[in-house]
């Protein structure tokens, strides 16, 4: 008898929990992947996702072909796909894992009462989370708003996970009614603007393991303070790997168990914790992916955003170097350094007062590790509207972070060429510099909006906001 293992962003065959499921219940594992960005509501895949997500599933069904199965691919209505299916097969289960974007959730959670109705085994595991949001609570059984209790209740709770490798082998099934070609589901971009991303990406779980070892090898050592240097390549890059579930968070936490120095590794499994916050705030706090976590912020007086300043953020010409290099290294890679997030996502909220919705829905269709938890989170961090907010309203200087977190002005010279031919010393901030030092080109010679002008606003933004 069949079992159909539904395949969402768990894009792999290692420490894979339903495949288990299915495995252990003696029955027959048929690998399923539904195409129903429909019912992902407002926040249906952005289009860098898409683009990973073909590469991804390629990979996932190179691998089961290697074992003598393939990925079945469907377009359409997830429910009536899965009972279509099991009509066919005669499938009496489905194993999938649990999602915590609110409107898949609810989906889900109505697919497994249907499924269930109809006689069907059908089974939701954790594939994606070292913690279930509901495992951690404070002591009065409420969810966290703060991540260093949140983080340490969960170091006080970790729970125990188990590694499994890929089975060697898994049944073949004949070709399905209504399969669609994975080619056919329109997730490549046209024209084909992501070209340049898969110089700096292999998606795909051998991808994500290989991203592990290199970190593990080459920079986890010197982590903690790396982190923050966009000009380094001292991070995981990890980020799109662990949204679409090509590696389990805890065979991260596992492969790295035994490197040393153990402080540095603590400070990576740290930022494994904001992940599991942002998905515990995500649950428990689903409304915040469109309204302000900290209602005060309801009546900030945002600008309107005029559509060239908008345009010019997004494209990386706002005349701020840093700002530009991030912006310029998400069009071209699909990702941005952590740090610069910060910066570019500062410069928006704060210098030009644009409301974190724009920005946020610029890096949900941008980004290749678009994650609405962790995108809701940083955005509305950053912003000031959300959870953990700092006692006070946070202004990033992005000439400051420029010239603190990338000293030599290496990063704005990879994806500024109109600074290069500045003093490195000069890139944070050209417009304090002579033009008789260095030909900017058509790099705008000020800011769109002067840096000390745009605090100011925003400062006085808020103090005309009622206190709580
Ligand atoms: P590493 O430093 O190697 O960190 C390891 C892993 O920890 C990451 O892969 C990620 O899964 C997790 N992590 C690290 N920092 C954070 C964080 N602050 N919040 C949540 N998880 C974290 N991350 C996303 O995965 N998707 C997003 O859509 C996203 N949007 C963001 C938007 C803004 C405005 C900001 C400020 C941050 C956002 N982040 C997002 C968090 C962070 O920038 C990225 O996770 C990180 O840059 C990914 O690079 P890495 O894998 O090399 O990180």
């Amino acid at each position: 008898t069949p079992a159909i293992v539904w395949f969402r962003n768990d894009l792999r065959l290692r420490d894979h929990p339903a495949l288990q499921a299915a495995l252990k219940s003696g029955m027959a594992p048929l690998p399923v992947y539904i195409h129903a960005p429909h019912e992902e509501g407002a926040w249906k895949p952005g289009a860098a996702s898409d683009a990973w997500r073909h590469r991804s599933l390629a990979a996932l069904d190179a691998d089961l072909r290697s074992r003598g199965s393939r990925l079945h691919v469907f377009a359409g209505d997830s429910l009536q796909t899965l009972q279509a299916i099991a009509a066919a097969t005669g499938a009496a289960a489905v194993f999938w894992h649990r999602r915590h974007e609110p409107c898949v959730d609810e989906r889900d959670a109505a697919i497994r009462r249907t499924l269930h109705r109809g006689g069907l085994r059908a089974e939701a595991h954790n594939g994606s989370l070292l913690f279930e949001p509901w495992q951690v609570a404070t002591r009065n059984d409420a969810p966290f708003r703060v991540f260093t209790p949140f983080w340490k209740a969960a170091l006080a709770a970790w729970p125990r996970h188990t590694l499994n490798e890929a089975p060697p082998s898994l049944p073949a099934f004949e070709r399905l009614p209504g399969e669609a070609l994975l080619g056919h589901l329109g997730l490549q971009p046209d024209p084909r603007w992501d070209t340049g991303f898969w110089d700096a990406w292999r998606p795909g779980e051998q991808g994500a393991a290989d991203a592990l070892g290199t970190f593990a090898q080459r920079a986890l050592h010197d982590y903690r303070d790396g982190r923050d240097r966009p000009d380094q390549p001292l991070t995981s890059g990890l980020s799109p790997h662990l949204h679409f579930g090509e590696i389990a968070p805890w065979r991260v936490v596992a492969e790295l168990a035994s490197i040393e120095p153990a402080d540095q590794r603590f400070a990576y499994v740290r930022e494994l914790g904001w992940r599991e916050f942002a998905h515990h705030v995500l649950h428990h706090f689903p409304h915040t992916t469109d309204a302000n976590f900290n209602p005060r912020f309801d009546d900030f007086d945002w600008a309107e955003p005029d559509p060239d300043t908008l345009r010019a953020w997004k494209f990386g010409r706002t005349g701020v170097p840093i700002v530009d290099a991030g912006m310029r290294q998400l069009t071209a890679t699909g990702w941005i350094h952590n740090r610069v997030r910060m910066v570019v996502a500062s410069y928006l909220t704060k210098h030009l007062r644009v409301h974190w919705h724009h920005g946020a829905r610029w890096f949900w269709d941008r980004l290749v590790d678009a994650d609405l938890a962790n995108n809701t989170l940083g955005w509305q961090w950053v912003a000031g509207t959300g959870v953990d907010a700092a006692p006070y309203f946070r202004v990033f200087n992005p000439v400051l972070q420029a010239r603190r977190f990338d000293p030599d002005g290496a990063y704005i010279a990879q994806w500024v060429p109109e600074l290069r031919g500045v003093p490195a010393a000069a890139r944070h901030a050209p417009w304090e510099v002579p033009r008789a030092l260095g030909d900017i080109g058509r790099y705008p010679p000020q800011p769109v909006v002067d840096l000390a002008e745009g605090r100011r606003g925003a400062l006085d933004a808020l103090a005309r906001l009622k206190p709580i």
